[in-house]
């Protein structure tokens, strides 16, 4: 079974509640990911998505994972990168991810491999922004019986290669205007940089959704990892802090870090959030205490929380 993921699928029910994972290499990371996902089903997420190795590398991997998740009827969304890619590879790659049952698409740059061959002159694109035209053009030739909804990245606390954090705005905005559906941040521990953001990106006249990019720091090597990979995110001195308090010890620094997390996600949430996206690293514990933490038991009934809203809306 199929559900639409049509924009209105994604996120007729606000706010959304979405699961990023990545495709295992192994036959136990898949065994793994599959337990994860049993798990994480059960809280209807609104969507999960499969993230792609920029260049190509896990892209058979990602086209399977979003197969099989999909099959258990729960809305996928693959990530596709330009880099390292010609316009007829991401052609193929489009047609593969759509015949796999996806209906959406987060359109992303990439980064290009820091070593090995890459030649960047075989790269039809540059920018995400591009590559969010060519899927419209691909779309509309495909004539696709559906809207395909199209995601770009975001970033509340600035991308590095641009620092010119004016310019980077109007660079975000032109991905919205070749006709993105939403956004996705990257990782972020700094509510009021997400708030800021989200003011600047409305400022801006950009209106579609805004997800809020979600990992709880797990161990002290886990944070270290995620700078790295996270070039630019904030670690605030109040989750340091809290860090150094727990000491060296592994239960303490998780729960740390998933009731700093939970925190964020409570104040997002009164904030009206339009979603938020859990990076899960292919787990299931972190994201399961988070959701008990904000009091949400087994069921996430999405239908129970619109009348909710509605309730104190009206
Ligand atoms: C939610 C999310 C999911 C991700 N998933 C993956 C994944 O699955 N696989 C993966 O490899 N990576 C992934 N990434 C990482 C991402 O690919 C890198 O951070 C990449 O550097 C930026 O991608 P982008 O799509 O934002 O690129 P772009 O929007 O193209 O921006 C990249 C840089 O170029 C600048 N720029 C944009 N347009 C122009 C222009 N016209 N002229 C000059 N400069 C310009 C931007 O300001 C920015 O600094 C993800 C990131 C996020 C936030």
């Amino acid at each position: 079974m199929t559900q639409d993921t049509s924009s209105r699928g994604l996120f007729g029910a606000a706010p959304s509640f979405s699961f990023e994972f990545f495709p295992p290499k192994t036959p136990e990371g898949a065994e793994a990911l599959l337990q994860t996902i049993v798990t994480l089903q059960d809280f209807r997420p609104s969507f999960v998505s499969v993230t792609y190795g920029a260049g190509g590398g896990s892209r058979e991997l990602t086209r399977a994972v979003v197969h099989d998740i999909q099959q258990r009827g729960i809305p996928t969304v693959p990530h596709l990168t330009c880099v390292g890619h010609t316009e007829k590879e991401l052609e193929e790659i489009l047609e593969g991810f759509v015949k796999a049952g996806a209906r959406a698409i987060l359109a992303l740059r990439g980064d290009p491999p820091r070593h090995g061959a890459y030649d960047p002159s075989r790269d039809a694109f540059h920018h995400a922004a591009e590559l969010v035209r060519f899927i419209r053009n691909w779309e509309s030739r495909r004539s696709l019986p559906y809207h395909l909804t199209v995601g770009v990245a975001g970033f509340t606390e600035g991308h590095p290669d641009t620092p010119n954090r004016l310019r980077e705005m109007d660079y975000l905005k032109a991905k919205i205007d070749e006709g993105a559906d939403y956004i996705c941040t990257q990782l972020f521990f700094d509510n009021h940089a997400f708030f800021d953001y989200r003011d600047r990106c409305r400022l801006l006249g950009i209106r579609v959704p805004i997800i809020a990019g979600i990992m709880p720091v797990t161990s002290a090597s886990g944070m270290n990892r995620m700078a790295e990979l996270s070039a630019g995110t904030n670690f605030p001195a109040r989750l340091l802090k809290a860090m150094l308090r727990a000491g060296g010890d592994k239960k303490s620094l998780e729960r740390v870090g998933i009731n700093y997390a939970s925190q964020q996600c409570s104040e997002l949430l009164d904030a009206e959030v339009d979603g938020i996206h859990f990076y899960t690293l292919n787990r299931s514990k972190a994201t399961l205490e988070i959701y008990r933490n904000l009091g949400i038991n087994n069921y996430f009934d999405v239908d129970r929380l619109k009348s909710l809203n509605s309730l104190y809306k009206n």
